[in-house]
């Protein structure tokens, strides 16, 4: 892995983001070009052939996004899903991926309705337990997939230990670290082997583009991924490559005060006597807080809280001003969502039990406002139950 010679804030703001040659703009220019200039037949300039392959705002994500996963390269594409169908291009039929069975609802979506037809097969089981892992590793397992936290139990995995497991057998790992982002959490550092990121969430950070990325901890891996970009051609946008550079410069800030704000909501909710129950990873009683302070450098902002029943989830959710009621997370403005009849809709009442996932449950991705409002608009929305 590379090694951390500048701080991570001084990495999101300066890697791959150092002043453009031509003119000295501080800021990467965003090269909306398809194609570029040959000075004569066979001889591309600096490498640049067509946009597909090559476009040099993509790289310089690129090269920002390795290194603050501390990883060899990264590759970006069109977004979350489009990151984790290039994953699955690294396989083929025959091999075997044993994954989480709380997953981001579109991977197993993915997996089972598109990636079973091609004679890939996935057994998915708690990863909680590494014995659970150890137990479903076959001769033909190519990788574990895991997501830590899980989405929206907050259900924790020890990466270190699943690594080692996999690593036992010849696997591999990728960590979904969608939830966490490299500020709180570096997998490769933990042993896994590739890293996965939705950018649409805490790195772009601002709701207002949709991306994803592939961290590589090997040159096979990065080479493997850069051809799946050029054959498949799901990559990302210039435009959006540059919203995402721009978004990452204040990612080091907005981590830090996701997670006071996530702290202070959390404590807020347990004490509320209209919450049954609030799952943060922060809290003590959080049944994994050890390995959450172990793993993590802080809990972030993505809590689950249990309103009792889908009537009162109903109600609340109704009666939130300040709070945007709507999918997705990681933005600088406090989200809140219904996993039950949103996000995990799919998964049915039986997959939804099975994983301990209730009607009641509310979602809440804790922005950066004053938290003040967020508490009061929160107080407000909670008597009406
Ligand atoms: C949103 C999300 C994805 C999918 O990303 P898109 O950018 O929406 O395609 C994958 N994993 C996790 C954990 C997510 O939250």
């Amino acid at each position: 892995m590379t090694t951390e010679r500048r701080g991570f804030a001084t990495r999101a703001i300066h890697d791959g983001q150092e002043p453009e040659a031509l003119t000295g703009a501080v800021v990467v220019p965003i090269y909306a070009t398809s194609t570029y200039q040959q000075d004569e037949l066979g001889k591309p300039r600096l490498g640049y052939e067509y946009s597909r392959v090559s476009n040099p705002t993509r790289d310089r994500l690129e090269t920002n996004l390795a290194s603050l996963e501390g990883g060899l390269a990264a590759r970006v594409f069109a977004s979350g899903m489009a990151a984790v169908t290039a994953f699955c291009q690294m396989m083929k039929a025959g091999d075997h991926v044993v994954a989480g069975d709380n997953l981001y609802g579109g991977t197993p979506r993915f997996f089972n309705q598109v990636m079973a037809k091609f004679g890939v097969t996935f057994t998915y089981v708690d990863t909680k337990n590494a014995e659970n892992v150890a137990a479903a590793m076959r001769g033909n397992t190519r990788y574990v997939f895991l997501e830590t936290p899980t989405n929206p139990l907050m259900q924790l995995t020890d990466i270190a230990e699943v690594s080692a497991v996999a690593h036992e057998k010849g696997a591999e790992v990728i960590v979904d670290n969608t939830f966490m982002s490299p500020y709180f959490q570096r997998p490769l550092e933990l042993g896994a082997d590739m890293v996965l990121h939705s950018t649409t969430k805490f790195l772009n950070g601002h709701s207002d583009g949709l991306g994803g990325v592939i961290v590589c901890s090997t040159m096979e891996q990065a080479a493997d991924l850069a051809f799946i970009q050029k054959a498949s051609g799901a990559i990302l946008s210039p435009f959006e490559s540059w919203l995402i550079l721009r978004g990452i410069k204040t990612l080091a800030v907005r981590m830090k005060q996701h997670d006071v704000n996530g702290r202070v909501v959390a404590g807020f909710l347990q004490k509320h006597p209209r919450v049954e129950k609030v799952i943060y990873p922060g809290l003590a009683e959080h049944p994994q807080h050890e390995l959450a302070k172990r793993q993590m450098r802080g809990f972030g902002s993505m809590i689950t809280m249990d309103t009792g029943s889908l009537e009162n989830a109903k109600r609340m959710l109704k009666q939130v001003k300040l709070c945007v009621l709507g999918e997705s997370l990681g933005g600088v403005e406090t989200l809140i969502s219904h996993p039950a009849t949103m996000t995990h809709a799919a998964l049915g009442e039986e997959g939804r039990a099975k994983i301990g996932l209730t009607d009641g449950m509310v979602r809440v991705s804790v922005g950066i406002e004053d938290v003040d409002d967020i508490l009061a608009d929160l107080e407000q929305a909670l008597a009406v139950i």
